[in-house]
């Protein structure tokens, strides 16, 4: 019941913000692309925007549009020099010895996980999230978490509760295996759903 629900809902709202967190890592799950993609029929025709703390890069593979979608923990697939002697970042494969072409030192993951993690990576796509936040005061915001833990709640899981609370028109639905509960400050205005996301939106 609450799938259809929440399926009317994404119908229906003005603006869908989605969260993804540590449930997505792709080792977790072998049909992460069918995945993606299911998300990304689900949402074509809305005006979304994703924050994604997985740093594998599949996302990035997918059909969504990565217009819409920021990743602040970086993803391993952007390459960075291990030593952070520069600001540069490089596709992968780019650089074909992945050696850094300044100090020689090996390239590595441009991710949270890197020893000086350069975050000009993600900036720019940042900078279009918070423009696009920005613009969602006073209309009908979904808010899905999908998966989302506490192992970088700063990114997602805090001010996604903020965004909820300040906004009146917002709702919020977080969907978690093991960590679903909501705090004080979204009762009312957000429903809980124990249930690993992957499978929920596989049985979507
Ligand atoms: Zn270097």
């Amino acid at each position: 019941m609450i799938k259809e629900t929440l399926v009317e809902e994404i119908k229906n709202c003005e603006k869908l913000l989605i969260g993804i967190g540590e449930e997505w890592k792709s080792q977790e799950a072998v049909d992460i692309q069918v995945l993606y993609d299911k998300l990304g029929e689900l949402i074509q025709d809305k005006d979304y925007f994703i924050v994604t703390t997985v740093t594998d890069g599949e996302i990035r593979k997918s059909s969504l549009d990565q217009r819409r979608i920021v990743a602040p923990c970086g993803n391993v697939s952007w390459r960075q020099c291990s030593k952070s002697c520069t600001k540069d970042i490089w596709e992968q494969g780019e650089i074909p010895d992945d050696i850094c072409p300044h100090c020689g030192q090996p390239l590595t993951g441009n991710t949270i996980q890197a020893e000086d993690y350069i975050e000009e990576g993600y900036l720019p796509q940042w900078n279009a999230y918070t423009y696009w936040l920005s613009a969602t005061l006073n209309k009908r915001v979904l808010i899905l978490e999908l998966g989302v833990g506490f192992q970088t709640p700063t990114v997602i899981r805090w001010p996604f509760e903020k965004t909820a609370s300040i906004n009146n028109k917002a709702h919020l639905y977080r969907i978690h295996g093991s960590f679903s509960q909501l705090s004080e400050t979204v009762k009312g205005k957000a429903d809980s759903i124990s249930e690993n996301s992957l499978e929920f939106l596989r049985n979507l």
